[in-house]
């Protein structure tokens, strides 16, 4: 079991930070998480991909798109 970062960007305040990836081995993409943003704590989905066998990549949106 690999636990991978992957970098997001804020779609509220644009501040970059991580979130733990879901693991890839037992996962099926894509995946849809609620999450508030660790700076400024503005709700947000963060949808996670996989790109192949072993990279996640997560992208941030938010609530209203
Ligand atoms: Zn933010």
């Amino acid at each position: 079991m690999i636990m991978e970062l992957c970098e997001v960007v804020c779609p509220s305040c644009f501040e970059p930070f991580e979130v733990t990836a879901p693991d890839i081995g037992d996962s099926i993409f894509p995946i849809e998480f609620d999450y508030d943003c660790e700076i400024c704590c503005r709700p947000m989905m963060i949808v996670f991909d996989s790109l192949n066998e072993t990279e996640v990549s997560a992208t941030a949106r938010g609530l209203g798109e």
